[in-house]
């Protein structure tokens, strides 16, 4: 058996090394530093953002963001349900109930009209809940909403903005899985209020573990890096007058990011190359669909390919398939299981029309890590050929 295939794993440029060894040489292996300033002012260019805080993850700034826009105990946010658990943790930190929102087919992400939908039911007082009407006495719009870009593929940004802007209510882009994918030409997470990015591990570019705030406003990234260093007043002696959290990020780490972004544009043409190979590779495959790009205002990062298979056309289904891959050593993995079915989530309000249900059902993310060679594509193609029996 070969060597394990992983979905998605670190993958160094070369550049890494050179900024990790300026941050010994000069002893700078501490919170913040030259590294940090500098990866902020990298990740400008690289996102088009105007403001950048590093910080020590993506959950970090989903964090910072709702407590920067008031979100407290009893508060409503709305938050897409098909996502990584990341997305909405942050609410519950804060004591607020997640409104969870549904998909829709085209992007597999948060639904325009459901948002409304749910807006307006908090308006007037009625809350759905697993399908059932739930009456509410107190007649308050959501905080925030959190949306997110899965896989890379951007949210239906406008129609979302519209609806948030018609109610007033700001929004935070998860764009940890999108950096560098694009809507209607700009990169995403600049299309609201605060976007947020993520250099875990698995990501399209790592820092091993990291995350940033992007904002349009200068005060508010300013606050936030005043909140992620233990919200400290200006003062000789240690006063603080806010509660405060450790959320920046080291500047060893941040040496790592800045090689990493060196080769963002790279890795990007390197997961939307593999997407087209595993598109070339199983286009006759009856009952294969991809999430894809529905228009030309979508250009995603592909960090990974999703497929959805329908076992009544396929001859085969996603589990099958994923054992298979298992078999051979490659690791796949079940699409998102949507938040709404999560134990944890279970009593949250949501709005659902059963497109994250069918995606979580049958749908699987592919091994997609731009560091797999020909060998390793010869040994996914074989599992494929196989299973699908082309
Ligand atoms: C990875 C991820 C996060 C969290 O990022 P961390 O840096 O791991 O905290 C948030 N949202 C989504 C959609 C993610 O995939």
């Amino acid at each position: 058996m070969g060597k394990k295939i992983y979905l998605s794993s670190p993958h160094m440029g070369g550049g890494e090394m050179k900024y990790v060894k300026e941050a010994f040489d000069s002893n700078w292996v501490a919170p913040l530093g030259p590294n940090v300033d500098a990866f902020e002012r990298e990740l400008c260019s690289a996102t088009g953002a105007k403001h950048v805080a590093a910080l020590s993850s993506g959950t970090a700034a989903i964090h910072l963001s709702l407590i920067m826009l008031g979100v407290g105990p009893g508060d409503y946010v709305i938050g897409t349900s098909f996502t990584f658990s990341a997305t909405v943790n942050p609410i519950a930190y804060l004591g607020a109930i997640p409104v969870l929102i549904d998909s829709e087919p085209g992007t597999w992400n948060m639904d325009p009209e459901l948002l409304e939908e749910a807006i307006t039911g908090l308006k007037e007082g009625v809350l759905r809940s697993g399908g059932h009407a739930v009456l509410r006495s107190d007649k308050r719009l959501p905080k925030a909403i959190v949306v997110a870009h899965l896989y890379g593929m951007p949210a239906r940004m406008k129609e979302i903005m519209a609806v948030a802007d018609k109610y007033g209510i700001p929004v935070v882009e998860d764009a940890a899985e999108a950096l560098g994918s694009e809507y209607m030409g700009r990169r995403v997470g600049c299309n609201s209020k605060f976007g947020i990015l993520s250099f875990n591990g698995n990501k399209i570019i790592t820092t091993s573990g990291g995350g940033a705030l992007i904002s349009g406003d200068a005060a508010l990234i300013e606050r936030a890096r005043f909140l992620a260093t233990q919200a400290r007043d200006q003062a000789p002696h240690y006063q603080h007058s806010t509660i405060g959290y450790n959320y920046r990020m080291s500047n060893v780490v941040a040496g790592i990011g800045r090689g990493q972004l060196e080769v963002l544009d790279l890795r990007i043409r390197q997961h939307r190359e593999i997407n087209a190979w595993y598109r070339e590779l199983l286009k006759d495959v009856p009952g294969v669909t991809f999430q894809s790009e529905p228009s030309p205002d979508f250009y995603s990062n592909f960090w990974l390919t999703c497929i959805v298979i329908d076992p009544s056309v396929a001859g085969t289904d996603r589990e099958k398939l994923r054992l298979a891959f298992e078999e051979a050593n490659i690791e796949s993995r079940p699409l998102w299981k949507p938040m709404h079915m999560q134990p944890v989530f279970a009593g949250c309000p949501a709005y659902v029309n059963g497109t994250s249900e069918k995606l979580f059902e049958n749908g699987l993310c592919l091994p997609s890590g731009s560091n797999i060679d020909a060998e390793g594509r010869a040994r996914i193609a074989e599992v494929l050929r196989r299973e699908f029996g082309i």
